[in-house]
């Protein structure tokens, strides 16, 4: 599947480090740790690169602390497990659904949930989609122009922390917008496979909005949003 191609790029540098540690465990024959098994996905572009709708300092601390914390946390918390050496999706759907894993699943889902926001963004995104994802997106919505207002809408409701997606159903392909509370991430989801995510956690905006989430939430729409990337996880 389409999705499944654009996490293995997304996830690249966990999954490849991974598969080394496995390929250097065989290969060794060595029953040694693997706790080096997963690390800080790089950006996908410069961090000063998205601003001035997200400034430097943001993406700073957003992924410098922020992000690289739930990772750090993610590490300790299954050293010595057996999800130790797993690829970051399967962590994530490993843990989901278990109230003995929860700390666990919040870290590892914010990790994949940041990874996948990074992506969504573009210094060169916003604008109009391309024609085919358009199309998709009139059926859904009637128009970009109402695809906005909803994703807006969901980013103003989204009480407290979460995630904004447009997501494709998993059967029939419609498109849809979702929200999620603190690190829950349709990775999990038996209905829905996300397209692209905005962050609305206080700490996505606060440096550079304050308190205005929704001014946050229309900008990176209109000038950040990276169609391309949707498309690419279109299915
Ligand atoms: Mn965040």
């Amino acid at each position: 599947m389409q999705i499944d191609i654009a996490r293995r790029q997304l996830l690249t540098g966990a999954i490849a480090l991974g598969i080394g540690a496995s390929i250097g465990r065989v290969q060794a024959a060595q029953p040694e740790s693997t706790a080096a098994s997963l690390e800080l996905a790089a950006l996908p572009w410069d961090a000063a690169a998205l601003a001035p709708v997200i400034s430097a300092e943001t993406i700073s601390f957003h992924y410098g602390k922020h992000h690289k914390g739930y990772l750090d946390n993610l590490v300790k918390l299954i050293a010595g497990t057996a999800l130790e050496g797993q690829p970051l999706d399967a962590i994530v759907k490993a843990a989901a659904g278990k109230p003995e894993q929860v700390a666990i699943f919040n870290n590892a889902a914010q990790v994949w949930n940041h990874d996948f926001y990074w992506n969504s963004l573009s210094p060169k995104g916003g604008g109009a989609p391309g024609a085919a994802l358009r199309e998709r997106i009139e059926a859904a919505f009637g128009s970009v122009a109402e695809l906005r207002t909803a994703f807006l809408a969901a980013s103003a409701a989204q009480f407290g922390s979460g995630w904004v997606w447009l997501a494709q159903e998993r059967s029939g392909g419609k498109l849809a917008v979702l929200k999620t509370g603190n690190a829950d991430t349709p990775l999990t989801s038996a209905t829905h496979v996300p397209l692209a995510v905005l962050d609305v956690w206080e700490h996505a905006y606060y440096i550079d909005y304050r308190n205005r989430r929704a001014d946050y939430a229309a900008a990176v729409f209109d000038k950040l949003l990276d169609w391309g990337f949707v498309e690419r996880n279109l299915g």
